[in-house]
Formats: C-alpha cells, structure tokens, sequence
C-alpha cells in the first residue's frame, strides 16, 4: 500500500495533522526516532551501536537507518498504508527510499507539503507558553488559545514559561534550516507527481480536509 509523508516548517501542526490520518485511516505511525531508540535498548552489537551514536549526538549510518526502516516496513500493520515520520531528511535518503518502497511493492502514495505564511509561524512560535504544570499549551498571540488569566494555566493555575528557543531569531534559524535541507527533497517529489500542496493557513479542521479529500481521491 500506500506511503502518506508531510513536509512542513517548524510549528507548521505537521504532528497534529499527522495523528489525524493514522487516526482516520487506522494506520501505523512509522517515526524513525522511535525505531531508533527502540533498537538502542536492544542487548546486540546493533543495538549498542545506534545508543552509542545516538548519545553521543551523532547520526546513525545511513545504510543502518534504511535497513531498519525496511525491516519496520514489511511488517503487516504496514500493508494498508502508514504515515512516515522523520524520513528522508536528504535527497539522497529520498532516493535511497524510493528504492525501499519498490521492494517492498509498496507506493510512494502522497507527499503533502504544508504551505504557510513565515509571519504566521513566527506568531506562533513567539506566543507559546508551556504550563510548568500541566504541560499545557497555550498561544498569547492567538484568541482563541490564549489563557483566560495572563501567564496563569486555565487547567491547574499553574504558572506558564515560555521555552528559550520559543524567540524570533531561533525561529528564523530553524526556518531557514528548513527551506535549505527541504528543498532538492520538495522538488524531487513534486518531478514524481506525488506533491500536494496544502494551506496551512487555515483552522486544524480545514487543513485536515484538505489532506482527506486527496487521500480519499475525491480532491485529486
Ligand atoms: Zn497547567
């Protein structure tokens, strides 16, 4: 079956929107983070290869990344379809996968790429604030998900923080890190015919219909 695969800024909701599909469709959230830190609590040589390099802030050999996405890829929760989550990250990973998806017979189904304004991000990223608490999200940039009382969780009332790399130019690095190591991956899919672009401008509600109605081939 199918591979469902978003390219999204930071803060973009391409986490939300991803739950939403695996939600609906019932099907497997394939996260390369994950696959990683599960082997790295493997007792096998494997095992304490990727903790190792994974501890250490390095990255795991690309030949090792993409036998074990393989191997997480022929299980059968897979054969329906699955949303694939922090991979590729370069063209060449994007090749390399491609080829994965051919041996397995499975298709490269749809890349959604979640266009949004860089001004509406940043509000964003810059109105978060995190309850020391609870852990709730709240937006001070945003009406409707700013807290009642300011800096106060509406939850528990517990005081709201915002995180150190929640400012202006962290965001800006991170965006530009983005455009740069997304771009030859974006235009590599969207020569393959398999790009959709989706307004991430709008509510949760509508970007989500406009990812349904293209898996469900009624918007394509
Ligand atoms: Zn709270």
């Amino acid at each position: 079956m199918k591979s469902i695969m978003f390219i999204a800024p930071p803060a973009a909701g391409k986490g939300t929107q991803a739950d939403l599909v695996i939600e609906k469709y019932n099907i497997p959230h394939i996260s390369t983070g994950d696959i990683l830190r599960d082997i790295s609590k493997e007792d096998s040589e494997l095992g304490s290869y990727v903790l190792e390099t994974l501890s250490s802030g390095g990255l795991v050999k690309d030949e090792i990344t993409y036998q074990l996405i393989e191997n997480r890829l022929k299980k059968d929760d897979c054969k329906k379809g699955f949303v694939i989550d922090g991979f590729p990250r370069t063209l060449d990973q994007a090749i390399e996968y491609g080829k994965i998806l051919e041996r397995l017979n499975y298709s490269i189904g749809e890349v959604f790429l979640i266009d949004i304004d860089k001004d509406v991000l940043e509000k964003r990223v810059t109105g978060r604030r995190i309850c020391e608490n609870c852990k709730a999200i709240y937006n001070i940039n945003s009406e409707d998900s700013k807290p009642q009382i300011e800096s106060t969780c509406d939850e528990c009332g517990g005081r709201l923080y915002q995180r150190n790399d929640d400012n202006v130019e962290a965001f800006n690095n991170r965006y530009e890190l983005y455009e740069k190591k997304t771009e030859p991956i974006i235009k590599y899919y969207e020569e393959k015919g398999v790009l959709y672009h989706i307004d991430g401008n709008k509510s949760i509600d509508e970007v989500f219909k406009q990812i349904d109605d293209i898996i469900s081939g009624v918007g394509k």
